[in-house]
């Protein structure tokens, strides 16, 4: 198996790409530590395998993240998956939800990334490696969108942030890269859909921006989070992953 041995912690495992992630790290043979803000979500996960337990934690709360880490093995992996998607233009863009989206965008990858990676180093020291994976997006630094101004924006210092923490820690093993997903139904995805004036027509538009003429499924996505949580990645750092159906083709 790909992950067998390997301890995982995963964010926003209690839907959408998060939790088919912890469900296909758990496949693949690893240890899976799945958190989540909603305790509910994480209890309907945690009978689907014996590799995985669940914690609830918020990403915004420094001091849960703190008291979470001091009480966990060291990890051989950290998929930092939450994210928010505020939809609007600069001009709907208040300071509160800027902050917002900072915080559980970014700030929350900063501050898991620092608490953990103390236990990463000694785990790569031990075995030769150890992985972070970011949430990023196609929305980011690598294309813009219409009213993702904050997303765009966050998303785009997910892809910053991974390539310092890789430059940093290139030499003592640590691998960090950033996931770019297209648009994946999730549901998030169907929340958006619904709020939308026309959800019909708001389906066919998200549709419609993959040339390849559906949105992702969670399991279009999962393949590459095994993947670059695995050794078979061993020598990709640094590095933004698009799985995007071909919109930036
Ligand atoms: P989702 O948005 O449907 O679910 C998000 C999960 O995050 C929920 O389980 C929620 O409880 C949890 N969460 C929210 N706030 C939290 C907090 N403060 N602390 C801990 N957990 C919290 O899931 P999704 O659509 O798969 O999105 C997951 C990630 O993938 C996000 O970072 C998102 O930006 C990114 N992404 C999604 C898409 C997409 O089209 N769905 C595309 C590209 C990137």
């Amino acid at each position: 198996m790909r992950l067998e041995g390997k301890t995982i912690l995963i964010t926003a495992a209690g839907q959408g790409i998060g939790r088919a992630s912890a469900l296909a790290c758990a496949r693949e043979g690893a240890t899976v530590i799945a958190t989540d803000i909603n305790s509910d979500t994480l209890a309907s996960l945690a009978g689907q395998s014996p590799r995985i337990s669940v914690h609830t934690l918020n990403v915004t709360d420094p001091a849960a993240i703190t008291a979470l880490a001091a009480t966990l093995p060291d990890l051989d992996g950290l998929f930092n998956c939450a994210g928010f998607v505020h939809h609007g233009s600069l001009l709907e863009l208040s300071d509160e939800d800027w902050q917002f989206s900072l915080d559980l965008n970014v700030t929350s990858m900063v501050r898991m990334s620092r608490a953990l990676l103390p236990g990463l180093l000694r785990q790569a020291q031990r075995q030769g490696s150890a992985a972070i994976l970011n949430m990023a997006s196609m929305a980011s630094s690598i294309k813009g969108f219409p009213v993702r101004t904050a997303y765009g924006a966050t998303k785009a210092a997910v892809i910053g942030l991974t390539k310092a923490i890789a430059a940093d820690f290139v030499k003592q093993g640590i691998r960090c890269n950033a996931l770019c997903p297209g648009t994946v139904d999730t549901p998030s995805l169907r929340g958006r859909i619904a709020a939308a004036a026309d959800p019909l027509q708001a389906e066919k538009d998200f549709i419609a921006r993959q040339p390849m003429g559906r949105l992702a499924q969670v399991d279009d996505i999962t393949p590459l989070v095994v993947y670059l949580l695995s050794d078979e990645s061993r020598f990709v750092s640094g590095q933004a992953m698009l799985v995007d159906g071909g919109v930036t083709i």
